[in-house]
């Protein structure tokens, strides 16, 4: 059974989805006003690896995620810009989807645009305002936050104490100012805007998410997903849109990461401390999978501290995964199968999974993760390991690596026969103890491309392309 932690009621709960076998995730997507920074990374990394997991535990995903390309911030950098909306976001949008790819984080099955979905956002405002949970006031629709009896129930604020008679233009704001919010907004002078059937103008932020939402999963669906700033105001608003419009319940459950903060300190560009995906590639030649790494393994409830040395130690850790599993694919173990070798990977696999039904307890999952990897490498070490068991260990991994995706796709490597040969040769010599000889045959392998190694484990070697 998966439990998650549901923001909505405050607790963990047991998961079902809606339809039995499937899920309808819809996770918030990047304003396209700027390159995302690794904090705007570590949700979709940790949505990624939610949507991964059920589907290895089975369920079918249909995933939304949209496009904000268009709210006060897409429009203030394309004035600044000189450029049109559409011109300005465009290279954000482009390399938004190549940054998802570096991570290799899985693409949804829908990326709605804001500017796509007009009419489908100003139908749901008209109908707010036929039910009365809207007004208009000075060209703009807002949404009346009394009228709506669960307003505070995601974010637990107390909306009882609000003066209802007053406003908020602004599309993020903090909990302090809970107002009525702008679900549409009247034309300003060298603004884009819409003509529509409740006047010109164009959408907040929020009305967008209850209209795509809604257009691509139905109007009440399973997980909706987001960092902990967007529960106030952005998620509270979409319930009290979407519910207020379609009188039945939203979403089932709330799931939020938490916030990523750099050496101790929250990212600023101010303190120099900001960094973009690219940033860490390029500038700091980082290892994407390293970065991927650092991203999901820590649980996405809990503050994630990101430094450079956290980094080099992921680095180190992912590293230890990808030697192992080099070294299970390709190095030569007499035929054969040993009877333990089932029960520890079942054991690795079941635990691994139960983790992660555990809120996604990544700490539990990778922990089954190096165990198996400690405990077949003692076997290794002892010569106990056969070709059979070499092979299921690492079809075992690749297996877990489709939920974690940190590892390199299957090379096919075929070692010939006469490369072979020396090096079971140099594993003969050493046994014997003639050091020379086993030099000798080292750099001979070595000038053919193939590096050997002795780690505390045994030999491994690789090949350099
Ligand atoms: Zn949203």
């Amino acid at each position: 059974m998966i439990h998650f932690f549901n923001t909505l009621s405050g607790r963990r709960e047991p998961f079902s989805p809606l339809e039995p076998g499937h899920v309808k995730l819809y996770t918030c997507g990047p304003t396209v006003y700027d390159r995302q920074h690794i904090g705007n990374f570590r949700a979709y990394v940790f949505e990624d690896l939610l949507k991964r997991f059920l589907r290895f535990q089975g369920f079918g995903v249909t995933h939304v995620m949209n496009i904000t390309d268009v709210d006060d911030k897409t429009i203030r950098g394309a004035r600044d810009r000189g450029l049109s909306l559409e011109a300005f976001t465009a290279d954000y949008i482009k390399e938004f989807f190549a940054d998802l790819e570096t991570l290799r984080i899985t693409p949804a099955d829908h990326y709605p645009r804001a500017t796509g979905h007009i009419p489908d956002m100003v139908r749901i405002i008209q109908g707010l305002l036929a039910k009365g949970y809207a007004y208009r006031k000075d060209g703009s629709v807002y949404f009346s936050i009394a009228r709506f009896p669960g307003y505070g129930k995601l974010s637990k604020i107390d909306a009882t104490e609000l003066r209802a008679t007053e406003r908020v233009e602004s599309d993020e704001y903090d909990k302090e100012n809970a107002r009525d919010f702008a679900l549409w907004k009247a034309p300003k002078e060298g603004e884009p805007y819409w003509e529509s059937d409740i006047g010109p103008g164009r959408p907040g932020w929020h009305i967008e998410c209850s209209a795509m939402s809604a257009k691509y999963l139905g109007p009440t669906f399973d997980i909706h997903c987001g960092g902990v700033d967007n529960i106030f105001p952005h998620h509270e608003n979409e319930i009290a849109q979407s519910e207020a419009y379609w009188d039945r319940p939203f979403v089932k459950y709330w799931l939020h990461c938490h916030h990523l903060i750099v050496d101790g300190e929250k990212m600023a560009k101010s303190r120099g401390n900001f960094y973009t995906l690219r940033d860490l590639i390029e500038k700091q030649k980082a290892d994407p999978m390293a970065v991927r790494y650092l991203l999901l393994s820590t649980h996405y409830r809990k503050v994630l501290n990101f430094s450079f040395e956290a980094l080099e130690q992921d680095q180190a850790a992912l590293r230890r995964i990808q030697d192992f599993l080099y070294e299970v694919d390709n190095r030569a173990f007499p035929p054969g199968r040993r009877p333990e070798v089932p029960a520890i990977l079942d054991e690795a696999k079941a635990k691994f999974a139960e983790g992660l039904a555990d809120d996604l307890n990544i700490s539990l999952a990778l922990t089954a993760l190096f165990e198996l990897i400690k405990r077949i490498n003692v076997l290794i070490k002892d010569d106990q390991l056969r070709a059979d068991d070499a092979r299921e260990t690492a079809s075992l991994i690749r297996r877990l690596d489709e939920v974690l995706a940190v590892l390199p796709p299957k090379r096919e490597v075929k070692i010939p026969d006469e490369l072979m040969k020396k090096i079971e040769a140099r594993e003969q010599a050493r046994k014997d103890r003639n050091f020379k000889l086993a030099d000798a045959l080292r750099r001979e392998l070595a000038e053919s491309g193939l590096v050997l190694e002795d780690t505390k484990d045994g030999v491994r070697w690789k090949i350099l392309k």
